[in-house]
């Protein structure tokens, strides 16, 4: 015998963007966001502390171009010269996200 019984349970229906508070579903769309996120650990200045920012694609890439300018920044401090890959990338026509 079955038994049903209707139960409730949160769902996300958006994903706002930590920076410019925007949603991140496009029209007609899922949302699409990316998250920078870090769980410190022993050791570390910020030992048991976790971070999640939820980013839309414009601050995403706007943070991403930040990081890229200041990596060339030290890398000419350094001079160790600009890394011919492109910075954070790990994988490029990856369509069904597997
Ligand atoms: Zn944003």
């Amino acid at each position: 015998m079955k038994i049903i019984e209707e139960k409730l349970s949160p769902v996300i229906t958006d994903v706002m963007c930590d920076v410019c508070s925007c949603s991140t579903i496009p029209p007609g769309g899922s949302a699409e966001f990316g998250v920078l996120s870090a769980d410190w650990g022993y050791g570390s200045q910020h030992d048991g502390e976790r971070y999640e920012v939820h980013l839309c694609e414009p601050c995403f890439f706007a943070t991403l171009s930040h990081l890229r300018r200041q990596k060339m920044v030290d890398d000419t401090a350094n001079e160790t010269g600009e890394s011919s890959a492109p910075f954070g990338l790990v994988e490029r026509d990856n369509y069904f996200k597997g």
